[in-house]
């Protein structure tokens, strides 16, 4: 029989994406030995109604900029349509009809593992792929252990530990920084970085 195809996904609002995010997906192709990584820009995610900062082209164009020198990353526009909110759990039943031959593995910071429960349909998202998940926000391991037990219990999931180091960066600081002219070198990639200083799209120049 042959082999399962393996293929990540790092869905996120990446407003924007930044070093953590790239990080997190790199490590995840290399641990799991995964065959590429789909970055998936959310189009409206419902956990952030009311969202301010850039519009979806201009999210996708940043995503795009970062992701396309690594040859196993991929910017996915499956999740970037604006009507009705996004949900992972319907994202990944028509990724698994139009490839039955993969399994995919969800991959997410200690933040959203930790606000799984609130997930539209967290059984049935745990019915069809692995979660991976990183440590964030200097969550003490052993809490991010717990965390892990317990939704492996209460959904029969199959729950993965990245292992990456504590990455102290967010889309939310790059944003405040870009605004107030901070630098952001290296937090985001040179590309992204140009983009946001040219576009302005955080705030005055
Ligand atoms: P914001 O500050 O606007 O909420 P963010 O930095 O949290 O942005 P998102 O696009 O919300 O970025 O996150 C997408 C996914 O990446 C989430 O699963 C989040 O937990 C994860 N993630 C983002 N930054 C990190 C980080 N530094 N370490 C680990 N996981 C991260
Ligand atoms: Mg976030």
């Amino acid at each position: 029989m042959a082999e399962r195809r393996r293929v990540g996904i790092m869905g996120g609002t990446f407003d924007p994406i930044h070093m953590g995010h790239l990080i997190l997906g790199e490590s995840a192709w290399d641990e799991f030995h995964l065959e590429k990584v789909l970055f998936m820009p959310s189009g409206n995610p419902p956990h952030k109604v009311g969202r301010k900062g850039a519009a979806n082209e201009q999210r996708t164009e940043m995503v795009r900029l970062a992701v396309e020198d690594n040859p196993h990353f991929e910017l996915s526009l499956e999740e970037m349509y604006e009507s009705g909110y996004i949900y992972t759990k319907k994202t990944l039943r028509r990724l698994r009809i139009a490839n039955p031959d993969t399994d995919y593995y969800f991959i997410m910071g200690a933040d959203s593992l930790l606000a799984f429960d609130t997930w539209n349909g967290p059984q049935e998202i745990c019915d069809q792929c692995t979660l991976v998940a990183a440590v964030r926000d200097l969550m003490p391991m052993e809490e991010l252990d717990r965390e892990i037990a317990r939704l492996r219990d209460k959904y029969h999931a199959d729950i993965r530990k990245l292992h990456t180091p504590n990455l102290d960066i967010s889309s939310h600081t790059i944003r405040e920084w870009a605004r107030c002219g901070r630098s952001i070198r290296y937090y985001v990639p040179e590309k992204v970085m140009d983009y946001i200083l040219e576009s302005g799209v955080y705030g005055e120049l």
